[in-house]
């Protein structure tokens, strides 16, 4: 979705700079709930009359509210505040894993208000027609200015225009046409994204702590199968082919593990939820019976299980060694772990940081802060609603109001 057309002549139209000028100060009144029409008029270098132009028309449209704030001290005029009204605008979000479909409303501050969930069909047409008609339903009291776009998580190595599966060697699709059957005549924008990637975009969008956004850091995530996000200077580091970042497909041992990349010896092999729950069945020689998956290795360790024990701090040494090649690389101020490594961290941070201080040179290690996810439980579903808000809130360049280049004066 362009956010600026330009006339013939090349020069920006004048309903574009418009449209910018209105994502600016929605943007504004996102990332900072309490605004005056005062506050943003220097936030985004717009002049107080151009703001209040643009509100009083995001208030007549209903999109944003006013609200006189309690301030006693306050002399004279009592200031007003300004917010989003959440119900003004939805996006969805769409998660594929190995056994289901998650399909998600989220208002425009990223609180969820629905959701649904699609059984996986083997035949990959039937699964998506069925999440089409999900994504269908739970729209159709909305009118098509309502929904933002609908955000898509997509397992391997996918084309983020189309929506295309290239290749899902987990899910054992190879060329699927994802994008083509969920949109179908839906009239709302579609985003895709890896959904390693989504992951990390959801800890920088729904940041605890606004202020203290990540700018440059790592996610791992590990359910069917081990993937990485990296945020560079607050963007997704993409590639040419948006396959950058593959690191559960870097080598660990050259003469190991078969992988179903065809490579051997894959990081994913060793450190990945399914090579937790293959390492437990050896040891306790449960092949062919019970699965025990990565999260309930982690619950019997804590019940002092001690096959669990022991696989978790042997899988603590390998994931450590994927970081070693994440820290040398990427230089990240945090590295972010997901899913089990995140119910399981207390238990295996000690092994990991003894191998990180043991093959990291102190220098590239100082400063380097590891910690479990905050979102473990519906991590990937935040990101397909961050993929939209995102999308939609970024005005010009970075989407960050203050930015140079973001305050376009015209009304
Ligand atoms: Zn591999």
């Amino acid at each position: 979705m362009a956010d600026v057309t330009f006339t013939t002549s090349g020069a920006l139209s004048k309903s574009s700079l418009r449209q910018g000028n209105e994502r600016l100060v929605l943007n504004a009144i996102r990332q900072h709930p309490t605004l005056s029409r005062a506050d943003i008029a220097r936030i985004t270098g717009l002049s107080p009359s151009t703001v209040t132009f643009i509100v009083e028309r995001m208030l007549r449209q209903k999109l944003v509210c006013e609200e006189r704030v309690n301030n006693h001290a306050q002399v004279g005029r009592r200031p007003t505040a300004l917010r989003l009204r959440p119900e003004a605008r939805i996006a969805v979000g769409v998660e594929l894993n190995l056994t289901q479909a998650q399909v998600t409303l989220a208002n425009w501050t990223g609180e969820i208000t629905k959701e649904r969930s699609v059984p996986r069909y083997a035949a990959p047409e039937l699964f998506f027609n069925k999440i089409h008609d999900t994504i269908r339903t739970l729209t159709r009291a909305k009118a098509e200015t309502e929904v933002l776009g609908v955000g898509v998580g997509l397992p391997g190595f996918s084309d983020r225009t189309t929506g295309k599966v290239i290749a899902a060697e987990n899910f054992n699709w190879t060329g699927i046409e994802a994008g083509r059957h969920l949109r179908k005549d839906l009239p709302f924008p579609f985003y895709y994204e890896n959904s390693a990637k989504l992951r990390a975009l959801a800890e920088t969008w729904f940041s605890p702590n606004a202020g203290k956004t990540l700018r440059d850091f790592v996610f791992v995530t590990m359910r069917g199968g081990l993937g990485t996000g990296v945020i560079i200077n607050g963007q997704i580091l993409q590639g040419a082919f948006s396959a950058a970042a593959e690191f559960g497909h870097t080598i660990l041992y050259p003469e190991g593990r078969r992988c179903a990349c065809g490579n051997t010896g894959c990081w994913e092999q060793y450190a990945s939820d399914l090579a937790v729950s293959r390492a437990y069945a050896e040891r306790t020689k449960t092949r062919g019976g019970e699965e025990i998956d990565a999260e309930m290795v982690v619950q019997r360790a804590r019940e002092g299980d001690r096959a669990a024990i022991g696989v978790l701090d042997e899988t603590a040494g390998y994931i450590a060694l994927g970081l070693v090649n994440v820290i040398m690389v990427f230089n990240p101020e945090a590295i972010v772990l997901g899913d089990y490594a995140a119910a399981g961290w207390d238990l295996m941070q000690e092994k990991i940081w003894d191998v990180l201080r043991a093959r990291v040179p102190a220098y590239y290690l100082s400063g380097v802060r590891i910690f479990p996810s905050e979102h473990v439980a519906n991590s990937s579903l935040k990101g397909c609603i961050a993929l939209v808000l995102s999308q939609y809130f970024k005005s010009f360049g970075d989407g960050n109001p203050s930015a140079p280049g973001n305050s376009v004066i015209i009304h």
